[in-house]
């Protein structure tokens, strides 16, 4: 299916998930667009959200609803981002209705809103329990609909071309052919680093590439090293990718045991609580996992709640409704990331971020359940607002003066305490002309890729790449 790819278009996306696919349909239809997806534009993370996604069901959950999303995020979140995000998720779900995807209904017709850990009442949207998949592959049928939109599978991102701080396109590998395509306006939208983890419920190809990127271009990043474990995958020996065992399934009753049979935390706690405790308790009992119990759920509930996990656990052997199941801590997602304002701007001009890429400050320290695909929907939006109005008027790329700030500041330290700098390969910056050959061995520039980013994360805490990356 693979069309050609053109040297100039308005706009680059790389990435077809969530907030790869949103942004383009909020760009105005008359700008060029190209979308590329380093595997099928099916296997982004997106496709495999299954709890759901949150929304500000009536105005008087507002304040609640942020709270929550401060708890959770230890009060480290921009209270300004999330105020934005709350504010328009109502907006976000009449517009995803309006693309076709459904939200299961109760009998009477009116939204059957479920609940996750550290949320203090139900406002989460889904679909079954594969919102993701009906979310994406609706937002898929309208961008393939759009012919200003060219889509490009197994296409990758090896590099940005950066001169002045401002950003001018993008180098692809395709086929083994490195090539560059020019943009005055280019999207990072590659999600997470679960790739770079040997237990994650992440696609593998999902490699933080974008985050290597930015440490050899010098591009402001924030909180690289908050990282989300998820408490519950399924424990399997010998399978790549782990399989998710949704935080609702425990919103829904279902408890953790220990060896003996014992409860050993409130399921409902926030993430990093949860796993951290399950950690403790896999040491103390001497195995790689721990028990988690749905058997109370009539068994016709628990297929009609959570087929997709249902069916996936009797595939591996294991019947959710008459027997407890292993699960064990997994990297999950990244709250940190390229450092971006309320419209998805980075420190570099005509360098936008969004999605899980982004650390735009909603997140904090800790991402509340059901916050990401909301929060990678409302500012991809808003990206392509921005930069339509950039486009229409003609003014060039803009960029988020907080992160070069951010960047001059962090730089300033380190040369002050003789410090390694913060991410700069000084060879990378302010490359007007890319030697393509440097390509050549893509898995070198992989590798060197890799360490990049996990040296980075153990400069900023060393405690948590011994506790999580080192396994
Ligand atoms: C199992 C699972 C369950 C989840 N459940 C929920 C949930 O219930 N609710 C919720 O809110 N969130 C959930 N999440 C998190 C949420 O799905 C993601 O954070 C969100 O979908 C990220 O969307 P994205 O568009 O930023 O990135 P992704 O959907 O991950 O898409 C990344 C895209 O970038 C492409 N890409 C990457 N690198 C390159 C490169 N170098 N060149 C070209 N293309 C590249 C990939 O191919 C892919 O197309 C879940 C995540 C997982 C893994």
């Amino acid at each position: 299916m693979n069309t050609e790819i053109k040297k100039t278009y308005d706009v680059v996306i790389v990435g077809t998930g969530v907030a790869g696919l949103f942004s383009a349909l909020s760009i105005s239809p008359e700008y060029s667009i190209l979308m590329v997806s380093k595997d099928k534009i099916e296997n982004s993370d997106s496709y495999l959200a299954q709890g759901g996604i949150c929304t500000l069901k009536e105005p008087s959950d507002f304040d609640s609803f942020m709270e929550d999303t401060l708890r959770a995020g230890r009060y480290e979140n921009r209270e300004e981002t999330v105020r934005v995000m709350i504010e328009n998720s109502p907006m976000i779900m009449e517009r995803l209705i309006k693309y076709g995807v459904l939200f299961d209904q109760k009998l009477d017709g009116t939204f059957e809103y479920t609940r996750e850990g550290a949320h203090s009442t139900y406002r989460i949207l889904h679909h079954k329990d594969v919102t993701g998949k009906e979310i994406t592959n609706k937002l898929l049928n309208r961008v393939r609909e759009q012919a200003n939109i060219t889509l490009c599978e197994y296409t990758r991102m090896v590099d940005l071309v950066i001169k002045d701080n401002t950003c001018s396109g993008v180098v692809f590998v395709r086929d083994k052919k490195v090539f560059q395509v020019h943009a005055s306006r280019v999207i990072l939208a590659t999600g997470g680093i679960g790739g770079l983890f040997a237990h994650s419920t992440n696609f593998r190809h999902i490699t933080g590439d974008s985050f290597a990127l930015a440490l050899r271009h010098h591009i402001a990043l924030e909180n690289i090293n908050y990282i989300q474990i998820h408490p519950t995958t399924l424990y399997e020996e010998n399978v790549n990718r782990k399989f998710l065992i949704s935080e609702s399934v425990r919103g829904e009753g279902a408890i953790l045991l220990n060896k003996a049979g014992e409860r050993f935390v409130d399921e409902l706690l926030p993430r990093d609580v949860v796993s951290e405790a399950i950690r403790k308790q896999m040491k103390e009992d001497g195995r790689p996992y721990v028990m988690l119990s749905i058997k109370h759920m009539p068994k016709d509930e628990i297929i009609r709640r959570f087929p997709n996990i249902y069916r996936h656990c009797m595939e591996v052997g294991y019947d959710l409704s008459k027997e407890d199941i292993p699960v064990t801590p997994a990297q999950h997602y990244l709250m940190g990331g390229i450092m971006a304002d309320t419209y998805g701007r980075t420190s570099v001009k005509g360098l936008f971020a969004v999605g899980e890429t982004a650390c735009n400050g909603v997140h904090g320290a800790n991402r509340l359940a059901s916050n990401s695909l909301l929060e990678s929907l409302v500012f991809s939006e808003r990206a392509g607002w921005i930069i339509t109005e950039e486009l229409n008027s003609g003014a060039d790329g803009s960029c988020f003066a907080e992160a070069v700030e951010a960047l001059r500041e962090a730089d300033n330290k380190s040369q002050a305490s003789g410090d390694v700098k913060v991410g700069v390969a000084a060879d990378m910056v302010n490359v007007a002309e890319i030697q393509l050959d440097q390509y050549a061995d893509i898995e070198a520039w992989d590798a060197a890729n890799r360490k990049l980013i996990m040296d980075e994360i153990k400069r900023r805490d060393s405690e948590f790449y011994d506790k999580w990356c080192n396994s």
